[in-house]
């Protein structure tokens, strides 16, 4: 059977869960992105924007380019969804998936990245960050191509990520760790240097290559 995915965002988290699904699923399925803006944007560039070191330009790409991927590309407010019938409102349109990604509540409802918040062990949050909107988004573009396909297993976030963290200078440093470990997160720093700003500067270019 024909299925639609409806992906609610076009940041990062968003973004993987479409190209990922339109990897594995059979063209017949649809995988229908809506987003109010008309550019991603990559956002740990942003501080490169404010310093003088990008153009609004380098750091985003256009959401339309999705299209060629045969990923449909919906621009529009998103004013109301419905987990249970799997509805949205977008421009006073509405738009009806077999599966949703982002929103809460029921069966075939996947809620992923910033939208999410997730205790952990230590009474802290996990971190809301790009690295695990993407690695979640991974696991809901697999799950729902099993649930489609039959194919492959089911897995779960594990809670791993890795970040770099610009100290200036040219200079970055680079923490990676499971965050889902007890008692408490098991995260290793690793000392600023200009390697980690180079690999931070090779990762944005992976990332707007990559994915669009
Ligand atoms: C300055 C800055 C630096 C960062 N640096 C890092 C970093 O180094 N590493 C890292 O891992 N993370 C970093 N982050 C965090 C990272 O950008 C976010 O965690 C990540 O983008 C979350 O992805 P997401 O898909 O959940 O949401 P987002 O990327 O925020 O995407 C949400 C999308 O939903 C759309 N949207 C929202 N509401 C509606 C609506 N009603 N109708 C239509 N569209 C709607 C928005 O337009 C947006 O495109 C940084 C964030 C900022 C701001």
């Amino acid at each position: 059977m024909n299925q639609t995915i409806l992906v609610l965002g076009g940041g990062a988290g968003a973004v993987v869960t479409a190209v990922e699904l339109r990897k594995t699923l059979a063209k017949n399925h649809r995988i229908v992105l809506v987003d109010r803006e008309e550019r991603h944007v990559f956002a740990p560039s942003l501080l490169w924007l404010m310093t003088g070191d990008r153009t609004a330009e380098k750091i985003s790409r256009p959401l339309d380019r999705l299209a060629r991927r045969g990923i449909e590309v919906e621009r529009g407010e998103i004013t109301s969804i419905d987990p249970v019938s799997r509805r949205v409102e977008v421009n006073g349109r509405v738009l009806e998936g077999s599966f949703l990604v982002v929103s809460l509540g029921a069966e075939r409802v996947y809620a992923i990245g910033d939208v999410t918040g997730i205790p952990l062990k230590a009474g802290k949050p996990l971190p809301k960050a790009g690295v695990f909107a993407h690695r979640q988004a991974s696991v809901v573009a697999r799950n729902i191509t099993q649930a489609i396909t039959g194919r492959g297993e089911t897995t779960s976030f594990d809670g791993h990520g890795e970040c770099f963290v610009e100290v200036g200078d040219g200079r970055a440093g680079f923490g990676s760790g499971t965050f889902y470990a007890e008692p408490a997160p098991v995260v290793r720093m690793h000392r600023p240097g200009l390697r980690w700003h180079w690999g931070k500067v090779l990762f944005e270019k992976y990332w707007l290559r990559r994915w669009f």
